[in-house]
């Protein structure tokens, strides 16, 4: 799509909009279960996609996203009406007689910049929230997952009303054209050097951004750790995707006393999921392209790998691989892995855990796996992250009443449920005047008796006994 057409595109759902063609709760509701029909029926087509750009099984393609995204259009159709209902507030006695509210108003058209690691889940679970806030969107998938960007582009306009919602395909320029129109929100998922780049481009229209951005998310095993589940939920939270997920744990940091044992556990953890050779499992992923393969493995390079790492270029394949002797200042340790590789890094006790994660940027997630519950509190009270999750990896995104977001570069504003109502729409103050009476000390001229009954009413909230010993010269 050329800028031209892209401005266009932005004026016409501008249009749609202003004329109020997205607000009808009818007609939200009924994009909403338009969007759910089309993960049922064309759950092999989306799966298919995700194959060819992932290695995705079926299985995980359900789990991961079509799956996730029905389940939190219903639980949105649910709730809907609650979340949206204007919500009444207290009107203090200066303001009286009215009443006062707070309106949830949709903000106008919103872009969806999306990524490539899930890459239906995170097209559409923001889309969820903005149809169901009253907006109009265009969305722009990630040209990484090429086949994936393509499914969406042909899919949507079939389900979805095309006066309301688009679907640009493109890359870095199709972006920096959509970035150069003014839109009414931006939601930005990826990494935090776009981020970076999507709000400069926002400021210039002082438009409202949630970046949903990634980083390195720790996770912590204690000293009294169940250290069996602590491998398993590792392990699958972490080759998920082969590593390519935003919140999978990063590195670990194990109590040195456990070490030995945590190491073993997961190589052997790695080999009970996916077999003696994982490149032959239909539940392990593919590194989405050689430019990621040839970076993780150059950060291979920054340890010594407990199990076999094998690989094959051709099929962009990395095995599940655990590293250990791994230094803290080396490149492994430095940037997001995103990817099938898990340094484990021995600390004295996790007092040092916590202070390594504060030292750090704060993190999309963390995991703390103890059975201490003082450890627990410690680990809430002193550090920063956007989420957390304790004896478990992943899991706090599958609840859709929990917010989801992250906190300094791994991003801001959050979403899922009521908390993505909230990213896309605005609490607007509404305060209804009653026409009578309408005393004449509010305006001016204002004289002595005016300004004591004024700064006498506003200095708190006069109860009505109060009055009634006033009016009698009693107060
Ligand atoms: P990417 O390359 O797919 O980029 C994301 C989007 O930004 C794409 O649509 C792309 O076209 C656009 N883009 C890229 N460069 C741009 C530029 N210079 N100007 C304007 N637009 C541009 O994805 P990525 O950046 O490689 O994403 C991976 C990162 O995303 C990881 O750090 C990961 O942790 C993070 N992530 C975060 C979440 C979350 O929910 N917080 C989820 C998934 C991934």
């Amino acid at each position: 799509m050329s800028p031209d057409e892209i401005a266009g595109l932005v004026t016409r759902l501008r249009d749609q909009y202003n004329a109020g063609l997205s607000r009808p709760i009818k007609w939200r509701r009924r994009q909403l279960r338009a969007l759910r029909q089309m993960f049922v029926e064309r759950e092999t087509a989306i799966a298919e996609a995700l194959a060819a750009d992932l290695g995705k099984s079926p299985l995980e393609s359900y789990l991961s996203e079509t799956g996730l995204l029905i389940s939190e259009v219903d639980h949105t159709l649910r709730n809907l009406t609650r979340w949206i209902r204007p919500e009444s507030v207290s009107t203090p006695l200066a303001l009286q007689p009215g009443r006062s509210r707070v309106v949830r108003s949709p903000l106008g058209v919103a872009l969806i910049v999306s990524t490539w690691n899930y890459p239906v889940l995170l097209a559409l679970s923001p889309l969820i929230p903005c149809i169901a806030a009253g907006n109009c969107a265009i969305l722009k998938p990630s040209e990484v997952a090429p086949a994936t960007s393509a499914v969406l582009a042909r899919l949507l306009p079939d389900y979805l009303d095309p006066d309301c919602f688009a679907v640009v395909e493109g890359g870095v320029d199709v972006s920096t054209s959509l970035l150069e129109q003014r839109f009414d929100k931006i939601f930005y998922t990826g990494s935090t050097r776009v981020g970076r780049i999507v709000m400069e481009a926002a400021a210039k229209h002082l438009t409202p951004v949630t970046l949903e951005l990634g980083g390195k998310s720790p996770c912590l095993v204690g000293k009294h750790a169940n250290l069996k589940v602590a491998a398993r939920r590792i392990v699958a939270g972490k080759y998920l995707n082969a590593g390519q997920t935003c919140v999978a744990p990063d590195y670990v940091l194990v109590h040195r006393e456990r070490e030995p044992q945590l190491l073993e556990l997961l190589v052997r953890t790695i080999n009970d999921f996916y077999g003696e050779d994982p490149k032959q499992s239909g539940d392990f992923g593919r590194i989405i392209n050689t430019d990621h393969f040839d970076r993780l493995l150059e950060l291979a390079k920054s340890g010594r790998p407990v199990n076999d790492l094998c690989s094959d270029r051709e099929e962009r394949y990395i095995s599940p691989t655990v590293l250990t002797e791994v230094s803290p200042e080396s490149p492994l340790m430095q940037e997001e892995i995103f990817g099938p590789l898990l340094p484990v890094l021995a600390v004295d006790d996790m007092q040092e855990a916590i202070s390594f994660v504060q030292a750090r940027e704060r993190p999309l997630s963390m995991y703390v796996f103890t059975k201490e519950r003082d450890l627990i509190d410690q680990v809430i009270a002193e550090t920063h992250s956007g989420g957390l999750c304790i004896n478990d990896t992943v899991m706090h995104l599958a609840n859709h009443d929990l917010p989801f977001g992250g906190i300094g570069q791994s991003g801001m504003g959050q979403y899922h449920g009521r908390w993505g109502i909230e990213a896309f729409s605005q609490s607007r103050a509404v305060y209804e005047h009653r026409l009578r009476p309408d005393p004449p000390m509010r305006y001016p001229p204002f004289d002595e008796k005016s300004e004591e009954v004024t700064r006498w009413i506003m200095s708190g909230r006069p109860t009505l006994w109060q009055l009634i010993r006033r009016r009698l010269g009693l107060g």
